[in-house]
């Protein structure tokens, strides 16, 4: 998980601080009256089941608060159309599929199922939405992990053995027909990414030139936060705090997979949520994977396919998908980096791990 770090004035309380100063408060406005240097607002909202914080900078506070609430209403409606687990767009299309049926897909939901289809194949299986059925067997699909255990072998085999994959589906225009009617059809790893590009879109056409849209630590920043580049810090996998942080270029997407995000422990073991296609089981040695890309859903399909690949397999992964700035932390503490990414991180804590640099040129 990532966090943005604007030092100015915004609309919304700083965290962890409720109770503001009144008499500071009313200083502080008396004090920004009368100048006119660009504000940043801030705004934040449910959504995904998540925290959805949005910062502009620079713009007329009338038009920021009318990006707030197109938002807010994008949100709700790609939650609605997307949702895997609650009668949506999405499961009418899970639902056709199970029962051997074609189906006119959605205009909200075809372009996930295309773009989805290609970073599949892209990534080598490793990021593969068609695991629904799986996730479902772990239960990663709901958040009360109560009294939690693995699944048995043989369920998690037998699914393993019916082969999901984004290439059983075949798309003819918006028709949609599966081969395998045991493709289950969950955006969890990509939908925030793509989503999170086109709201960031919609306000851009509004004119705002300075934003970042955040869900839940992961966001697209565009633009700059005045004389200053938004600076991202990036969540440490096992303690509260930054790890690391990165300051970002014109319009680039920073995404983090980990295993500290949902997960529940049986007998000593951490079961957490991204799972393995190839073996059905969460993967292993990795504690989180964070990726910087121009494309957030690329970036968000890539954070979860590296985090799968792990600390030995990740690099030829990450050159498959295109993407170049990587840093990936293995269960040992240690910091993988590309070339690229060491060149742009700073850690933040006194004592950086041992950074592992692979070059990829
Ligand atoms: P992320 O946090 O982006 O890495 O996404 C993790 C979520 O994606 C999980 O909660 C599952 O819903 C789903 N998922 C788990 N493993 C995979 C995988 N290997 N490929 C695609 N989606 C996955
Ligand atoms: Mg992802």
């Amino acid at each position: 998980m990532a966090s943005t770090q604007p030092q100015q004035t915004t609309l919304a309380p700083p965290r962890g601080s409720l109770y503001v100063n009144v008499a500071t408060l009313l200083l502080i406005t008396a004090m920004l009256a009368g100048c006119d240097r660009p504000r940043t607002y801030e705004n934040q909202f449910l959504a995904f089941g998540t925290l959805v914080e949005i910062t502009i900078h620079g713009a007329e506070r009338e038009l920021a608060e009318m990006a707030f609430e197109v938002a807010r209403r994008d949100f709700a409606h790609m939650h609605a159309a997307w949702h895997a687990w609650q009668p949506s767009a999405l499961t009418r299309v899970n639902t056709a599929i199970a029962a051997g049926e074609s189906i006119d897909v959605d205009a909200d939901v075809l372009p996930l199922i295309e773009r989805a289809k290609s970073l599949s194949r892209r990534s080598r299986g490793l990021f593969n939405p068609a695991i629904g059925r799986l996730v479902e067997l772990w239960g990663f699909h709901t958040d009360d992990y109560t009294g939690r255990r693995p699944p048995s072998d043989a369920r998690i085999r037998a699914l393993i053995d019916q082969n999901p994959s984004m290439d059983d589906l075949t798309l003819e225009g918006s028709q949609l027909s599966s081969t395998n009617p045991n493709v289950q059809l969950d955006f969890g790893a990509y939908a925030k990414g793509y989503g999170i590009g086109l709201v960031a879109e919609h306000l851009r056409a509004m004119g705002i030139e300075n934003l970042i849209v955040n869900a839940g630590g992961d966001l697209r920043a565009i633009g700059a936060h005045g004389d200053r580049p938004w600076r991202i810090g990036i969540r440490h996998p096992r303690e509260q705090g930054v790890f690391a942080s990165v300051e970002t270029d014109g319009d680039e997407s920073v995404f983090t997979s980990g295993d500290y995000e949902r997960y529940f422990e049986f007998k000593d073991t951490r079961y957490h949520h991204i799972l393995d296609p190839r073996s059905g089981y969460p993967a292993r040695h990795t504690t989180s994977v964070t990726v910087i890309h121009t494309n957030p859903g690329v970036a968000d399909a890539a954070a979860t396919a590296l985090f799968v690949a792990g600390p030995s397999h990740w690099p030829a992964v990450a050159q498959a998908m295109g993407v170049r700035d990587v840093m990936l932390i293995d269960d040992q503490g240690r910091a993988h980096l590309t070339a690229s990414m060491a060149a742009r991180v700073e850690f933040e804590i006194d004592l950086p791990p041992k950074a592992v640099v692979h070059d990829r040129s």
